[in-house]
């Protein structure tokens, strides 16, 4: 392992350079590094994740907004709730670092998708290893103490006509089922953890830079030939992959002069190589709350939030809505609005797993210090796809709540309150008070090789710049159903099998 002290000489020159130590960074340099002739250096913004307030799963909530979050602002909305934070972790182990480990395989139909949208090589089949790589390598366990608020709800769920369902399946289906999560005796296993750990022990060959924000990728003629960090130019003989995740790998692309032509120069970056797409098609899961006070107090959980509900409100047979059940109030962003809130209670939280609306990341100054312009654009799709589905899953949420094995349960709905029924009302309220599932993605998408929107071709080279990749969240061509942890780790597996060929 190599991390930096001052005075300790570094090398300057590796063959791959991974700039992010996420989700996706940390297993693609773990599998570079299985060969012991490739020197892969992995520079990382933050420190390391050995700390217990990181490694300890229940307080997960309590890195958020912290030293260890970049903590994005986001832009105003004209539709949706624009005080949402978006946390993106600082640190090893990228978000999976302070994420809450609930962890689904990419179902096959999202993967599908992908092959449809010129993602050749990315169905199911074909990603199949670099998925059980992932299976293989993290531990994941269902959560089994008693819960009785867990039975009641999974019941309750069947009343509504959505069956208890198995999630480590790779076809995911209308139901509802038990988590399962990525945690081993309480203790995290992010991608740092199961594809690093211990840190005393990397391989020679894997050189570990941690507090190194890189500012640039450098490009000379056409080629990548290293980053750019506080400490001068690194070198890679070979190639340079950022997994820097959907908010700072195009940011960074656009600080090294590759996006849109006129951005670029409206902020005075000069243009290296012209590429549209870089920063557009900001995906995320957009979340809405219903918030009850319960009649008695709720059994502890390991990180409150132990249930999934999927369901198909279109129609098409394959879940289109997503609720989340946690077993306490979920007032974030209903405080401020004056709903009250209950010591003892539970949330539903609905979001839209293929939401329609796609926001932008930018930047604001050719300064690498400054912060991007992140603009979701919440609830702007043309046809009000999202808004609808949202406002479903709040009909859906009070629709299981209703059912007889939770109905004991609940004390009173806290927000937006039974007394709110009209749709538009509900849209309203549900916008105004959204939160997001963290999950940005896609805004270096990757596409057919001519597609002229793609940033990256399905071998995660970007168009028109040599021995340059990218692996992270930012190269979903749609947002997975799930929450999609595990699948940015599978990116990183493709990757590590891609710069092998
Ligand atoms: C609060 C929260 C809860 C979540 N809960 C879940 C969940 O329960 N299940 C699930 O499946 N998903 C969850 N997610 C989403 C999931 O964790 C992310 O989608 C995933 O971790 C993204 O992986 P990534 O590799 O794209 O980026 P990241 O994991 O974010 O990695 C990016 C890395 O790059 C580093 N970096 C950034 N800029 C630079 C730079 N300039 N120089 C050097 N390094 C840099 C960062 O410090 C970070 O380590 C959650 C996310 C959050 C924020």
């Amino acid at each position: 392992m190599t991390v930096p002290a001052t005075g300790n000489p570094q090398p300057t020159s590796y063959d791959v350079i991974v700039v992010g130590g996420g989700s996706s960074g940390a297993a693609l340099a773990a599998r570079l590094a299985a060969d012991p002739e490739l020197q892969v250096a992995l520079i990382e913004a933050g420190p390391a994740d050995t700390q217990d307030r990181v490694l300890d799963i229940r307080r997960w909530w309590d890195l958020l907004g912290s030293d260890l979050d970049f903590d994005y602002a986001i832009e105003p909305q004209a539709r949706g709730n624009g005080g949402i934070r978006h946390s993106r972790a600082r640190v090893l182990g990228g978000c999976s670092s302070h994420n809450s480990c609930i962890a689904f395989p990419p179902p096959q139909q999202d993967l599908a998708s992908w092959e449809a949208l010129g993602a050749t090589g990315w169905d199911h089949v074909t990603l199949g290893p670099a998925i059980q790589g992932v299976l293989d390598t993290v531990h994941l366990e269902v959560p089994s103490d008693p819960n009785p608020f867990v039975d009641a709800v999974l019941e309750a769920c069947a009343d509504a006509g959505l069956p208890t369902v198995d999630f480590a399946s790779w076809d995911l289906t209308p139901g509802a089922g038990r988590f399962r999560l990525n945690v081993a005796d309480g203790i995290r296993q992010s991608s740092s953890v199961a594809y690093l750990h211990p840190l005393e022990d990397l391989p020679a060959n894997l050189h570990l830079l941690l507090d190194t924000p890189v500012s640039r990728v450098v490009v000379e003629d056409g080629a990548a030939v290293g980053i750019q960090t506080a400490d001068g130019l690194l070198r890679a003989e070979r190639e340079v992959v950022l997994c820097a995740g959907a908010i700072d790998s195009p940011r960074l692309l656009l600080l090294s002069g590759i996006g849109p032509a006129d951005h670029l120069r409206s902020v005075g970056v000069e243009l290296v190589h012209a590429l549209p797409g870089v920063g557009a098609h900001l995906l995320d899961h957009p979340e809405g709350v219903v918030n009850y006070a319960a009649t008695r107090a709720m059994p502890a959980s390991l990180q409150s939030w132990e249930i999934g509900v999927f369901a198909d409100t279109s129609g098409l047979g394959v879940p289109d809505l997503m609720l989340h059940v946690g077993s306490e109030v979920f007032d974030l962003h209903t405080a401020d609005h004056g709903y009250p809130s209950a010591e003892h209670g539970f949330a539903f939280t609905p979001n839209v797993p293929h939401a329609r609306s796609e926001g932008t990341v930018r930047l604001r100054s050719s300064d690498p210090g400054v912060r991007p312009s992140i603009d979701f654009a919440y609830f702007t799709d043309p046809d009000g796809y999202d808004e609808r589905v949202m406002v479903d899953g709040v009909e859906l949420a009070r629709e299981i709540a209703a059912q007889a094995p939770l109905r004991d349960w609940v004390d009173r709905e806290l927000s937006p309150g039974s007394n709110v029924t009209d749709r538009a009302a509900l849209s309203e309220y549900v916008r105004r008070t959204a939160n997001t599932v963290y999950h940005p993605a896609g805004t270096c998408r990757m596409g057919a090789a001519d597609d002229p929107g793609a940033v990256v071709d399905p071998q995660l080279r970007v168009r028109g710049i040599e021995r340059l990749r990218i692996a992270d969240a930012s190269i979903f061509p749609t947002m997975t159903t799930v929450n999609p942890n595990l699948t940015c780790m599978a990116v990183g597996e493709r990757a590590a099998q891609l710069l092998r060929t």
